[in-house]
């Protein structure tokens, strides 16, 4: 007997290429600078915390829907201190299954059928997967090299709105590009938000890995920007513990209830010991964050020379812990292919930036590596690539 095809709302989203390139790796014994996650654990206190949550038997049955009260204090204690940012714990802090259910309910919550989503291009991938879900249509504005860094075209995106765009979905400091928007972008980006009414989400994941004298802002600090801006944070990221799956959106009363309207049908909850851990965690002295970060730049600065030296045009990000490269001047003109290939000829894997794209083209001579990876990782992956220069 036959039946019908499947026929999948998502075909065309597949296997995300981070699947697709760490099997990769692992099959060719590879280096996997791919996926972007760090080869240590984050610190060991924090872990302890997790333990002991677990054997006192807090959060080891459903944790509350909004997420344990410790860690929304905890949030909106950092956000206060940090950004000078007030938010209610009980009203204004909500905690999400990581950064990737925070940006699917906030996207399933305030996206209607039909309505517009300005996204920056490349985008991480779960952004146009989840507008799809909520039936809206993304409308990509481009970040472009300009002066060696990515740069956003501040008339391009004035353009890119129209009467049905409803959200403006801001990632920054931004991944792929490691991008971190400057202040006076940001200031247009809410000028415009206001003038047009736009809702915002804004995914600010990374906001403690920016480097050398780049300033993380958030869109939520701007005048006129707090009532109507949904900012999305994540452990995962800031921490080095991406498997605890701890994120968490602060905002408005009315835009956190709607986001917990599609997170309680999501996960409902997740992570509970984890929570209690992450609120010691955002409590740590600015001692971790900026050893964190002085680690990270010189990891970054590692990678970069390495490429620069492989023959790599790179772009030298001032935030995330990725490094996008240009690779014309290899030669080579497709990204696909050459990541593919890139096993092969050096024992690395990296990620073709076109999956970031909707016009694949315009991507295709990009390549991103992580450089989240222990020094002598980091070392014996240069030391692989140069084997593209000889
Ligand atoms: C990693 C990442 C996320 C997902 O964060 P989780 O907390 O692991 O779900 C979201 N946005 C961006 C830009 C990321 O790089």
């Amino acid at each position: 007997m036959t039946r019908k095809p499947v026929n999948s709302r998502l075909a065309e989203f597949g296997t995300t290429i981070f699947a697709e390139m760490s099997a990769l790796a692992v099959r060719t014994g590879s280096i996997n600078l791919g996926q972007g996650f760090p080869d240590t654990d984050g610190p060991e206190e924090i872990r302890e915390a997790a333990v002991r949550a677990l054997r006192d038997g807090r959060g080891n049955q459903y944790p509350p829907g909004p997420g344990v009260p410790e860690l929304r204090l905890a949030v909106a204690g950092h956000q206060r201190e940090r950004y000078a940012l007030d938010f209610d714990p009980d009203t204004e802090v909500l905690v999400t299954a990581g950064a990737t259910e925070a940006i699917a309910a906030s996207l399933l919550s305030l996206v209607h059928p039909g309505d517009e989503v300005v996204a920056l291009e490349p985008y991480y991938d779960s952004y146009a997967a989840c507008i799809a879900m909520a039936g809206g249509k993304r409308v990509p504005v481009t970040l472009r090299p300009r002066d060696g860094a990515f740069r956003l075209d501040l008339d391009e995106l004035r353009d890119a709105i129209t009467p049905r765009t409803r959200v403006l979905l801001i990632n920054t400091p931004h991944n792929p590009t490691g991008a971190v928007l400057p202040r006076d972008e940001l200031a247009a980006i809410a000028a415009l938000a206001v003038e047009h009414d736009l809702l915002v989400v804004s995914d600010e994941v990374y906001e403690h890995l920016v480097f050398d004298d780049a300033e993380h802002v958030p869109l939520a600090s701007f005048p006129g920007m707090r009532e109507r801006t949904v900012t999305i944070g994540s452990a995962g990221k800031t921490f080095s513990f991406t498997g605890w799956k701890v994120g968490w959106v602060t905002a408005s009363a009315p835009l956190v209830a709607a986001v917990r309207s599609a997170k309680q049908f999501l996960t409902f909850v997740a992570s509970g010991p984890f929570q209690y851990a992450v609120a010691e965690a955002l409590r740590l002295p600015a001692s971790y964050f900026d050893g964190f970060r002085a680690d990270l730049r010189a990891k970054r600065d590692l990678l970069a020379t390495g490429l620069a030296e492989a023959g790599f045009t790179v772009h030298r990000p001032a935030g995330t812990y990725f490094i996008t490269t240009d690779i014309r001047p290899l030669g080579e003109d497709d990204g696909f292919a050459f990541c593919q290939a890139l096993p092969g000829r050096a024992g690395v894997v990296a990620i073709p930036n076109a999956v970031f794209y909707d016009n694949r083209a315009e991507g295709a001579p990009f390549v991103r590596f992580a450089f989240c990876k222990r020094t002598e990782v980091l070392q014996d992956a240069v030391d692989r690539l140069k084997r593209l220069a000889a």
